[in-house]
């Protein structure tokens, strides 16, 4: 017998996941595989970071934590808003999920209805669609293609906001495309939401750190709509421990203890030793977080010098995160190595079986014509995956 209700036959399966799934399957075949598609760090957990959960096992951190997360830890959340954001949320308005995708999830089933709509600027992280609709609401997406370095105006905005909009979901530095909102690019959406009181505004603040342009502004920084700005973050991206499964969101008081309320009939509080290892990370020194982020501000110089040198691609200069988003539409149409080319998603599989390179298309980021490239990797890496991937699309 076999019954998967209608909600999750509805859902994708998470394409970057499952890309790097592949990946490792055919790696575990023998090929000499390079994986891009998934998007992690590929740091190891800075060294008092581990240390702090070793000691946090040895003193016994072994039983069920407070749903919303050890009070010590969201004192440090709280401390580490208010220094590096500028921005006041009590404890009590924080609730620490197992990863930023948690906290995303569960604010969205927190507020959502059915047919309530969420407006997404495109291309978005992979998560967002699918946890609208397992909210059972509507997502209006807003293209912004590379032309415009896929960051969304604030007449496009205006433009897709109606009277069933109960959120606007915004995430700076991009996932999948690495472009960062500037202050000011900022204040003019800002100035278009300042309109609309019964808006949520879901700003995804995970790539934080990982930010070229030497300034990062949080939406919560803004008075006209600091009431009513969630901000999800976490620790994955930032002190590569996307293993550890910590994340946070800081949001209003009556939001944050219905996300509370939710997660504790489905998670409960998220692992002991993981907080304790989140508290060193946000309380510790910060030099580490600085190291990582010089090394993928140079792999991004890297790699994006060697994308422009690939016939047909158009690619910008992400400003943010560690993901590159050619525009790759000349090839379709096209048959390389005897295989016709339809779309991304033809043009990722290619690249997988010919040059042994893991991708996402830009359809699972609701933009096709795309592919994402993931440069969380080492220089020769990176040079070696170029090199395959030239070679493949020359044929
Ligand atoms: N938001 C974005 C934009 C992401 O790329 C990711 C990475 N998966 C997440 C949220 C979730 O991160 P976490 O590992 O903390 O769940
Ligand atoms: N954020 C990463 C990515 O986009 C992790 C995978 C996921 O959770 O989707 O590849």
């Amino acid at each position: 017998m076999q019954h998967i209700s209608n909600r999750v036959q509805s859902l994708a399966q998470s394409a970057t996941l499952a890309m790097s799934q592949k990946s490792a399957e055919l790696k575990a075949q023998g090929y000499d595989m390079i994986n891009l598609s998934v998007g992690e760090p590929d740091f190891d957990t800075p060294a008092h970071i581990k240390a702090a959960a070793c000691r946090a096992i040895d003193e016994n951190y072994s039983r069920y934590t407070p749903v919303p997360g050890y009070m010590s830890l969201r004192q440090a959340i709280a401390k580490k808003l208010k220094d590096e954001n500028g921005v006041d949320f009590a404890p009590e308005q924080i609730i620490v999920s197992g990863g930023a995708k948690q906290s995303l999830c569960n604010i969205i089933l927190a507020t959502i209805n059915p047919g309530d709509e969420v407006v997404i600027p495109v291309p978005a992280w992979v998560s967002y669609v699918e946890m609208v609709k397992l909210a059972e609401g509507k997502s209006v997406l807003v293209p912004a293609s590379i032309e415009q370095d896929f960051k969304v105006t604030p007449d496009q905005l205006r433009a897709a906001i109606t009277d069933r909009t109960r959120m606007v979901l915004i995430c700076s530095p991009s996932n999948p495309t690495g472009s960062v909102y500037t202050r000011d690019e900022l204040q003019a959406l800002v100035d278009v939401l300042k309109d609309y009181p019964q808006v949520l505004v879901l700003s995804d603040e995970i790539y934080e750190h990982i930010n070229f342009t030497g300034s990062f502004t949080s939406l919560a920084s803004f008075p006209e709509i600091a009431d009513r700005v969630a901000v999800v973050n976490g620790v994955s991206k930032a002190y590569a421990m996307t293993g550890w499964r910590i994340g946070f969101c800081a949001a209003p008081l009556w939001l944050a203890k219905a996300c509370s309320k939710l997660q504790s009939q489905y998670t409960s509080g998220s692992s002991s030793i993981a907080q304790k290892a989140a508290e060193a990370a946000y309380l510790g020194p910060q030099e580490c977080v600085e190291e990582m982020r010089q090394a993928f501000e140079r792999r991004r110089d890297l790699i994006v010098s060697l994308a422009k040198q690939v016939p047909g691609w158009k690619v910008n200069n992400p400003q943010g995160a560690f993901y590159l988003f050619p525009e790759v539409s000349s090839y379709f149409g096209k048959t390389l190595g005897g295989k016709e080319i339809r779309d991304a998603g033809d043009l990722c599989m290619y690249l997988l079986e010919e040059a042994h390179v893991a991708t996402v298309a830009g359809d699972a980021f609701c933009m096709p014509g795309y592919i994402r490239l993931s440069y969380a990797a080492s220089d020769d890496t990176i040079r070696q995956a170029m090199a395959r991937i030239t070679e493949a699309l020359s044929k």
